[in-house]
């Protein structure tokens, strides 16, 4: 086996691990998904209700781990790869709650962990799974922790559904026998359902009111990177928009149901309009009409327009940096500062001379050949024939007005 092959059955490993880890926590802590709404779904549905339909249809819906074993041995490398990139941004959001718990043990706090709130509206069951909760004599925060590659200037609608529903459920289901908690092992910690105040004694011994009109309840959405924070907040319990989670749960339960029973065509169903990020980790894009294939797509203008001017701007911002560096070195030269730091308060500059890169001359080297080694000109031509190999093909994307036509001139 070589270096090389030994490097992808490694990363085909981890990937398979991945969906295996995958599968048995999902199984373990949200248990079969089908059999209720949870406030993914509903956040989900707020961009795409084809996506929150399809998820109720059935729970096994990830990748079957032995797919990586077959692509390992067809030597379908970037697959393999594809599917490997999908599941770390998947599943980074389980382990930064691992890491945030951590974090919120060491404050002392008291937190409700894997705490669950469950309702049934018109006889439809939701679960509401909290990533965390916190817990004081007069006050509790639930926070949403999200992973991200870029943290967000505004919070994504999706995200503030979920946060509504879940404080929402907090303060209409407070005083009623709707709360639990799981263990690691995804078992329940009370034998029965309990009121919240009930939990927080038995788990804490503190009392907190029976009425949740006299707790302060926050929502807060925590959004990190692999290098920075953003915290979104505070949310209040709000009957409008716990309402409108509310029936949004319903609407994908019965619209599931009306698939189920071939009532409704899953295709028809509204979904994502434009690029959208949900599309990019969406087990249920293959037969999806959103890559129909269409080339008439006027969805697409806001989102063609956008990625014009950031290219522009970074087209203006490139010329920006060559202008101010240019300035830098023409300073340093001048001055006789090259390779020395110029100090300016928290901040040092400093421009050096960087050796050439080498370059291989071609012509320079055939010559060579032919004078010194006696090589023809003919067998030069081969022999670079046969060490020549196209390069890769990438992708590009290209932007452009699409010409107006001239209008017939006036008579
Ligand atoms: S691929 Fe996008 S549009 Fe299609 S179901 Fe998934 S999220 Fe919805």
């Amino acid at each position: 086996m070589t270096d090389r092959q030994k490097v992808t059955g490694l990363l085909a490993t981890i990937a398979k691990g991945l969906i295996l880890h995958s599968r048995q926590q999902g199984a373990k802590m949200l248990g079969d998904r089908t059999k209720y709404i949870g406030m993914s779904d509903v956040g989900a549905a707020f961009d795409c209700m084809r996506k929150a339909v399809m998820g109720k249809l059935n729970d096994t819906f990830a990748i079957d781990p032995e797919v990586i074993s077959e692509l390992y041995h067809d030597g379908e490398i970037e697959k393999i790869m594809q599917i490997l990139r999908r599941e770390l941004i998947l599943q980074r959001g389980h382990w930064q709650e691992f890491g945030l718990s951590g974090v919120f043990q060491s404050l002392d706090f008291n937190q409700a962990e894997q705490l669950e709130i469950k309702h049934v509206e018109n006889g439809v069951p939701i679960h509401v799974h909290v990533d965390f909760c916190l817990v004081w004599d007069n006050a509790v925060r639930i926070i949403e922790s999200k992973s991200t590659g870029h943290l967000p200037d505004t919070l994504y609608g999706s995200y503030e559904q979920q946060l509504y529903g879940q404080i929402g459920l907090l303060h209409d289901k407070w005083n009623t026998p709707s709360f639990n908690m799981k263990d690691s092992n995804g078992e329940n910690l009370f034998e029965e359902d309990v009121t919240f105040p009930e939990l927080v004694k038995q788990r804490f011994g503190r009392t907190l009111s029976e009425n949740p009109v006299n707790i302060a309840i926050e929502g807060w959405v925590l959004a990190l990177s692999l290098n920075d924070a953003a915290a979104f907040g505070p949310y209040y319990p709000n009957a409008d928009m716990t309402r409108l989670v509310l029936n949004v749960a319903q609407e994908i339960w019965t619209t599931a149901d009306a698939v189920r029973r071939g009532l409704v065509d899953v295709d028809q169903l509204d979904h994502c309009r434009g690029f959208n990020a949900l599309c990019d980790y969406c087990p249920f894009w293959q037969d999806c009409p959103r890559y129909s294939g269409a080339v008439e797509d006027p969805e697409f203008e806001a989102d063609i327009v956008n990625l014009d001017q950031l290219k522009a701007q970074r087209n203006d911002l490139d010329a920006e940096i060559n202008e101010a560096e240019q300035r830098a070195y023409d300073h340093f030269e001048r001055s006789n500062l090259l390779g020395k730091h110029i100090v300016a308060g928290e901040h040092r500059m400093k421009v050096s001379m960087c050796a050439g890169r080498s370059s291989f001359i071609g012509n320079k080297f055939d010559e060579l050949l032919i004078k010194e080694c006696g090589i023809s000109e003919t067998k030069i031509a081969e022999l670079r024939a046969r060490c020549t190999a196209p390069g890769k093909s990438y992708k590009r994307v290209t932007i452009s007005k699409i010409p107006q036509k001239s209008l017939p001139k006036a008579a």
